[in-house]
């Protein structure tokens, strides 16, 4: 439990200070980091070979993804900061809209790629991806293929994943909520989609959920 303790300790005191929506971006920001940086120096103790995730293959960008409000703030930051959050803003409506009686387990059944996956099937917001895409990894593209497949017949089937990546991002994510909920705060998961559109729309997201506020958005 080594980074969910350590990233709920940095974390909550940040929390603690927080005075604008720039600040949540930032904290985001820092539980990426500081996740990255113990896959790195965990890295001998796992192998990475078999790890066959690339550019380009995109079989996992069509399920139900979970973010905090952090993540949300921080990819709208990133949306702005490229000038691509107002031709965004419609699609993003677009996709609420269409997706707005769809239960969470039935999401992939929609067929409906990411609304930030590009022409050439990669992340667009790569660097700024949520922590739950960032746990995924795959041994196979074939079997996240007849994975989804078996899904969509309702069928559950696993996937060989990097354990010490899923954990250590699942954790992080856990942290982050804890360290929320911790201080007050709203620590619900939102859908991805909904929660960036929000926070595109808003900026006083901060303010809000120090005050206790729950937000529920669209
Ligand atoms: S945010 Fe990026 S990595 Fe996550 S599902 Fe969408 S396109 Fe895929």
């Amino acid at each position: 439990m080594y980074v969910y303790e350590q990233i709920l300790k940095k974390v909550g005191e940040c929390i603690e200070s927080i005075s604008s929506d720039a600040c949540l971006a930032d904290i985001a920001r820092i539980v990426t980091t500081d996740s990255d940086t113990y896959i790195l120096e965990n890295k001998d103790k796992t192998n990475f070979d078999f790890i066959a995730c690339k550019k380009g293959c995109a079989h996992c960008c069509v399920v139900f993804i979970t973010v905090l409000l952090p993540e949300a703030v921080s990819i709208a930051a990133y949306l702005r900061k490229e000038g691509r959050a107002e031709k965004l803003i419609p699609l993003l409506e677009e996709r609420v809209i269409e997706t707005r009686w769809t239960e969470e387990q039935d999401w992939s059944l929609l067929g409906k790629k990411c609304i930030f996956l590009d022409e050439g099937g990669s992340c667009s917001i790569y660097t700024v991806r949520p922590l739950l895409c960032r746990a995924v990894t795959s041994a196979s593209a074939e079997d996240c293929h007849e994975a989804l497949a078996s899904r969509i017949m309702g069928e559950e089937k696993p996937i060989l994943m990097n354990l010490l990546i899923k954990k250590t991002y699942e954790q992080s994510f856990h942290a982050l909520a804890d360290a929320m909920k911790n201080n007050g705060m709203d620590s619900a998961g939102l859908e991805l989609t909904r929660a960036v559109l929000c926070a595109l729309k808003n900026k006083d997201l901060a303010e809000r959920l120090k005050k206790g506020e729950k937000i529920r958005p669209c």
